[in-house]
């Protein structure tokens, strides 16, 4: 399941975030992804909350933050949001136009609970786009 195996890249990341912090529980990770990876927020949830079982991340809050797609145009440069599968420019009618976001599948913040202060952490990651 593609949203199952996303939840364990997640949590691989977060748990790894919580050991470099020394801290032993995660409390919520936020990650981006591009509507061009078909990511469903309500599976990715529950696939998570599953993965999450019996690790540091166990309880923790997902955010997830749905990406548009972004392009931009190498006639005119004009730079905009695609809604749907129309990716024609707007202004120049270019039809080749270049992609530059809405395939991203990171993970942008990893908050951990420490003894300390509740340190906060951030780590990247990038999927392969299998
Ligand atoms: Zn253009």
């Amino acid at each position: 399941m593609h949203e199952f195996s996303i939840a364990a890249g997640i949590i691989e990341i977060a748990c790894e975030e919580a050991r470099k912090a020394h801290a032993d529980h995660v409390r919520s990770v936020t990650c981006r992804a591009g509507v061009l990876r078909q990511v469903d927020p309500e599976l990715l949830h529950d696939a998570f909350a599953l993965a999450a079982e019996d690790t540091p991340c166990a309880g923790a809050e997902l955010s997830i933050e749905q990406m548009p797609v972004h392009l931009a145009c190498p006639d005119c440069g004009h730079r905009f949001s695609a809604h749907g599968w129309d990716w024609q420019c707007p202004k120049c009618g270019q039809d080749a136009t270049c992609l530059e976001g809405g395939d991203e599948l990171d993970v942008t913040s990893v908050e951990v609970d420490s003894e300390a202060t509740g340190a906060q952490a951030k780590g990247g990651l990038t999927w392969s786009a299998s």
